[in-house]
């Protein structure tokens, strides 16, 4: 019996194998196991045995309610919670919960996006019980991970695609590991996602409208300074954000969540939470319930939590490291040993994700497009617009060699010289960090950088996964039924000829660099800066073919998915639009007038004394031009956003807001930030970046 709190506590709200195989008879057990373990279908009965069961565990840890646990296209988590109780008849109750229930829940699922999937006459939804991962307990509800789905059976929700995608992903790898004489029961795509986040306090995002509102700053001027002192990037943990760190790892600890790193990220006030990696779809479960706590958590330590990816200009944004691997059975997939240059399998799997990249570039481009992260990409704090893949000392020298038919060994590890002899002997790394690489290769797993701070990771893994079973399909299909002495010769080749047909892909220089956006067009790599350049390309004939060939996404899902992320975009300009407008006229014209008000009050009995103030009536007839401008940039700001919102088509409703209502947004701020710059504090009706940022 463990000792120590943490294992003690770890998992104690989550319906665990081992409480399954504790409470459930043998036979049930093990059906349940060959569901999850081989996706065989469940029947009702087992289903019945296993409600009953969990819902005896959840009663003794306090459970009241349960609740169908789904992420909708939103990429947020809905819940809808029902209590056991049962009435008898006689005034009392009991507590029930069905298989029924267990598998299948009904939510009027009217009001969640659908893209257009669904009419509101044919509200019906579907929940369905995933019973690859485990239930859990929140606030004394039983939540049951499901995947939801419309009455006629298309996704409504990131979970499905998910699923399926690793579906489709695994049938491929096994095939392409059956030509190397492996037969693995399972093969799964691993993620590790690192979250960043702002932490600030909850009485300073209280009094920023646009904080509340949209979740970032839309007015600003610069702080005095920003990140220039490297100072907080790794350092010491304020007790205030400590006591914060601490609440959020017991609390996801308990719920099986497996929080490993935490520290200062490189802006002030931004941190980061690294869990180890899991099974995609558990990851990602896993990685919304770390989003909910690390906000719910904020609050009780007066602190508010800020998960877009650009609360802060001036200072960098935050990310999700979408870190992913293939693992058959445990045996990682991406693990290239001390000789990859002749491990032949890894070259397969390396060539086909490299292959995988480049032929998707576009589909991995929009998987990570908002309007938050719009911010980010290419703003030399994040990885450029750009996809390339960045594969390190190591590799580099092995893959050209191939490319040339040369055999190249990869680079021994050095050992290093520190030049004490007090320090032990370290051996180098094979490849060092490239942190402008969108995609790159970390040791034995490549790591996405695109992904903004707040989004789900399911849809950069679907186009991953599936992008990944393309390849391992066409490399299956070329060699099968190749006689077995022709079989090295012939994958080596397909290895040498992939990489040379995506070589335009790999780039290990400086993606920040101005150079490389020259070099990447002449390379004929695309380069969509924008939400709206990119979108579209998830409706292309050939995009829709390919989601559809591999089971993933039929024509009707990935059209609802593009409509949806074109109203997303809108939707989230529109609301910062109104903010700004509504800010400015409230906030910041009364506050820069009342300023003014005040210093032509005494200047004008300076005057009476005969006192001339040169200065002051400088600083008067500033703040009046500034007035003048916020008002004209208001009224421009709120006729643009009238004209983009009342846009039939969503696209073009898109690009409205993208040519003219964001460039009305920058000259609104500037106007109102010019402002900041010459104003009295105790004048200033919102904190500051300056309080905002740096506080103890
Ligand atoms: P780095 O310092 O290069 O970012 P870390 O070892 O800190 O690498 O890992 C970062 C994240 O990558 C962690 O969440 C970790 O669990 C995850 N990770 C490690 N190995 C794998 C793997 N095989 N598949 C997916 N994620 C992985
Ligand atoms: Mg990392």
């Amino acid at each position: 019996m463990a000792t120590d709190r943490v294992t003690q506590e770890y998992s104690s709200l989550v319906f665990t194998d081992a409480d399954m195989q504790e409470r459930l008879p043998k036979p049930t057990y093990k059906e349940l196991r060959s569901t999850i373990d081989e996706g065989k279908p469940l029947d009702l009965k087992i289903a019945n045995e296993v409600a009953h069961a969990m819902k005896d565990w959840a009663l003794e840890h306090g459970a009241t309610h349960f609740t169908h646990w789904f992420q909708p296209l939103t990429g947020i988590t809905s819940e809808k919670h029902d209590s056991f109780i049962t009435p008898k008849g006689d005034g009392t109750v009991l507590m029930a919960f069905s298989g029924k229930e267990l598998v299948q829940g009904e939510p009027d699922a009217s009001s969640f996006p659908s893209g257009g999937l669904r009419a509101t006459f044919e509200a019906r939804g579907y929940t369905i019980w995933d019973p690859t991962s485990p239930a859990f307990i929140k606030d004394e509800v039983l939540c049951i991970p499901t995947a939801f789905i419309s009455y006629t059976g298309e996704a409504l929700d990131k979970k499905t695609p998910l699923l399926r995608s690793e579906v489709a992903l695994e049938q491929q790898a096994k095939r392409v590991l059956s030509l190397f004489g492996k037969s693995p029961k399972r093969v799964v795509t691993t993620v590790g996602p690192e979250q960043e986040y702002f932490l600030i306090k909850e009485d300073d995002y209280a009094a920023r409208p646009d904080l509340v509102m949209c979740g970032r700053t839309l007015f600003g001027c610069a702080p005095v300074k920003g990140q220039e002192l490297e100072e907080h990037y790794f350092g010491a943990i304020r007790p205030t954000v400590n006591a914060f760190m601490k609440e959020v790892d017991d609390e996801l600890w308990k719920l099986g969540v497996p929080a490993r790193t935490k520290h200062n990220e490189v802006a002030p006030a931004q941190h980061e939470l690294a869990p180890i990696f899991e099974a995609s779809s558990l990851a990602i479960d896993d990685n919304l319930l770390t989003m909910e706590k690390l906000k719910l958590l904020a609050t009780h330590h007066g602190l508010a939590c800020l998960e877009h990816e650009k609360p802060f200009d001036y200072v960098n944004g935050s990310g999700k490291h979408n870190n992913w691997s293939l693992s058959a059975d445990g045996e990682n997939l991406l693990e290239p040993g001390s000789n990859p240059e002749d491990n032949l399998q890894f070259l397969v799997f390396l060539s086909c994700l490299v292959a995988a990249v480049d032929n998707h570039a576009d589909l991995l481009r929009s998987s990570v497009a908002s309007a938050g992260n719009d911010h980010r990409l290419g703003a030399n704090e994040a990885p450029p617009a750009i996809i390339s893949v960045f594969l390190g000392d190591a590799l580099t020298p092995v893959v050209e060699g191939l490319i040339k038919k040369e055999h190249t060994e990869s680079a021994e590890r050095e050992v290093m010289d520190t030049g004490v002899p007090a320090l032990p002997n370290i051996f180098r790394d094979n490849t060092d960090r490239n942190r402008t690489s969108p995609f790159a290769f970390t040791g034995n797993k490549f790591e996405f950088r695109m992904c903004g701070s707040q989004q789900n990771l399911s849809d950069p893994n679907v186009v991953l996964n599936t992008a990944m079973a393309e390849e391992c399909d066409r490399f299956a299909t070329k060699l099968e039924g190749v006689p077995e002495e022709e079989f090295v010769s012939r994958a080596l080749r397909f290895v040498r000829h992939t990489l040379r047909d995506h070589q335009r892909v790999l780039f290990d220089g400086n993606g920040y660099s101005e150079e490389w956006e020259e070099e990447a067009e002449r390379r004929g790599l695309p380069n969509y800066k924008t939400t709206p350049d990119v979108l579209p390309c998830l409706v292309t004939p050939e995009n829709i073919a390919f989601f559809g060939k591999y089971g993933v996404l039929n024509e009707s899902e990935v059209r609802a998915r593009y409509v949806t992320k074109c109203e997303t975009y809108a939707k989230l300009l529109n609301i910062e639009a109104n903010t700004m407008v509504d800010m400015a006229r409230k906030l910041y014209v009364p506050a820069i007038s009342s300023y003014a008000g005040d210093l032509a009050t005494a200047a004008a009995t300076k005057a009476e004394l005969g006192i001339d103030c040169p200065a002051e009536r400088e600083l008067i007839s500033q703040l009046t031009a500034g007035i003048d401008e916020i008002v004209a940039a208001t009224k421009d700001l709120d006729a643009k956003n009238a004209d983009a919102r009342s846009k039939e088509d969503p696209q073009e409703s898109d690009n409205a807001y993208r040519d003219f209502v964001l460039p009305a947004m920058d000259r609104l701020r500037a106007a109102v930030d010019g402002m900041e710059e010459i104003c009295a504090t105790d004048y200033w009706p919102v904190p500051s970046y300056n309080q905002l940022l740096f506080w103890v």
